[in-house]
């Protein structure tokens, strides 16, 4: 058990009014028992956070997020360790997204030192000659935080940072299957001299703490990753604080005629099943061309058959648990479905708790509800594709529009999906889960709105403020 109430509000550790618990999510040991705040406390906090916002200069805002990416790093033992106890996720994804958040402190300290306003030229107006015109960029005030199980480090830095980078409090709400990595991000901060009431920390559930935090008039810019029903949910209560939705996905990747297989397919693999399929941009479904379509098939399924499976930490294994048996029970029915429809299950698909044998569809139906919705799990399903506008047809068939990815060697052909497909991303040459920190990143349809990435999400989260100088030249 660790130490630690993990709530913070005020700048003091509280006792809270109920306890969280929070589980390794392979063996089920109680890790920690968490304090979740009263109502009172989430009001205390963003009150807390009022006032102490815009009280950073810059260049301190950014010596504070270097200095904590360095504190980060000398604990990273320890943080990896809980990290793969609280999600059930490997080391190696671990170690991936510990260095992204890292970078992403780096990238959000720079951000910090370059945020600037602009020069207006206001002389075209009549009487202006004189004139000067400027903007200032401030920030917003106090940003909510809201962040998934799935991603409880590098997701968090990505709203965290960026919100101190640009001059904000924040109030984070981690969610609260995964709390323990934001704690540790949080403590890190404060002990490399953040001012402790620029942050504050409530973990619990989102239902109740999570709704009354973007309720809150105070709030003026709301951070949300999760799922796309929740993010509906924050658009219609939160009044006119900025939102910005990190949502649901069911991501495609297409592997047109002349894709190097040898290239792509160990690509798709780890892109497909790493974190158990539990990442937004996974790929759920491979449209892969008609002509080479059998050939995938077979392809893929010696490489999934071939994924080790089961506890986090034992040497070698590539896939661990989901986070919970409904999950994995959800997964299952839309398998099932998928097979009952038509589908074949090449691969995998045995449950046991949580815990799910990687599985491989194929001859996916238009039908099937893993065609439109979401999995989040270690199951990908192949449809294949006869020309560029049934490719591009099947891709666009969902809700969704996150990212795609298209491995495909004709370059006027891969811009042609680039220009037609209806996601906030597309990627050429790799998967739809490639996501380089610094890149604008964001869905459109009910994905959701908005772009993160350092430069675009600090900018976000300041406003712009007009100043113009009238002056007579001197001497006249
Ligand atoms: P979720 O159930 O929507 O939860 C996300 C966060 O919202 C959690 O902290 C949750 O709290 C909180 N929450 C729940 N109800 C709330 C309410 N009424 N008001 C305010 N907050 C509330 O999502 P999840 O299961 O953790 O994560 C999986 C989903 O996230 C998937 O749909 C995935 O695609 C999406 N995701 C998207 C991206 C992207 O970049 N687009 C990235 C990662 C994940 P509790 O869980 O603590 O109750």
């Amino acid at each position: 058990m660790q130490d630690g109430t993990g709530l913070l509000v005020d700048g003091t550790w509280a006792r809270g009014s109920g306890r969280l618990p929070v589980a390794d999510k392979y063996t089920g040991e109680v890790l920690a028992e968490l304090h979740v705040p009263g109502p009172d406390q989430v009001d205390a906090a963003v009150a807390s956070a009022a006032r102490a916002a815009d009280g950073l200069p810059p260049a301190r805002r950014a010596a504070i997020l270097r200095l904590a990416a360095r504190l980060l790093d000398e604990r990273r033992a320890a943080i990896l360790a809980q990290y793969v106890a609280e999600t059930g996720f490997t080391p190696a994804d671990a170690v991936t997204e510990f260095d992204r958040t890292l970078l992403i402190l780096e990238l959000c300290a720079q951000e910090a030192e370059r945020l600037t306003g602009e020069m207006v030229p206001v002389q075209a107006a009549a009487g202006h000659d004189d004139s000067l015109c400027f903007t200032l960029r401030v920030p917003v005030g106090v940003v909510a935080a809201i962040t998934p199980f799935n991603a409880p480090l590098s997701t968090v830095a990505h709203k965290v940072a960026p919100a101190l980078a640009a001059g904000n409090a924040v109030v984070l709400k981690p969610a609260e299957q995964t709390p323990l990595c934001a704690i540790a991000l949080v403590r890190a901060l404060l002990e490399v001299g953040l001012p402790e009431r620029l942050v504050q920390l409530l973990p619990g559930p989102g239902e109740t703490v999570g709704d009354q935090l973007v309720r809150h008039p105070d709030v003026r810019y709301i951070t949300f990753t999760g799922s796309t029903a929740v993010g509906r949910h924050i658009r219609a209560v939160s009044g006119l604080a900025r939102t910005h939705l990190e949502l649901g996905s069911n991501s495609p990747t297409l592997l047109w005629r002349d894709a190097d297989l040898d290239h792509a397919l160990p690509l798709v693999v780890r892109a497909g099943y790493r974190k158990a399929g539990q990442v937004c941009t996974s790929v759920q479904r491979l449209l892969a061309h008609a002509t080479i379509a059998d050939e995938v098939t077979d392809r893929l399924a010696a490489l999934v058959g071939d994924l080790a499976y089961g506890d986090p930490r034992a040497p070698g294994i590539q896939v661990g648990p989901l986070i919970s048996s409904e999950a994995a029970g959800r997964a299952e029915a839309l398998t099932a479905d998928a097979v009952g429809r038509g589908g074949r299950l090449v691969t995998g698909g045995g449950r046991e708790g949580p815990m799910m044998a990687p599985a491989l569809l194929s001859g996916l139906p238009d039908s099937a509800r893993l065609a439109s919705e979401e999995a989040f799990a270690p199951l990908l399903a192949i449809a294949s594709v006869g020309s560029l506008d049934e490719a591009v047809r099947l891709a666009n068939a969902t809700r969704y529009g996150l990212q795609a990815g298209v491995f495909c060697q004709d370059l006027d052909i891969a811009l042609t999906f680039a220009r037609r497909l209806e996601m906030g991303g597309v990627i050429i040459n790799d998967t739809s889960s490639t996501h380089p920190d610094p890149m604008p990143y964001g869905g459109v349809k009910d994905s959701g709105q908005g772009v993160e990435g350092p430069a675009f999400a600090v900018r976000d989260m300041t406003e712009s403020r007009t100043v113009l100088v009238r002056h007579r030249r001197a001497g006249l």
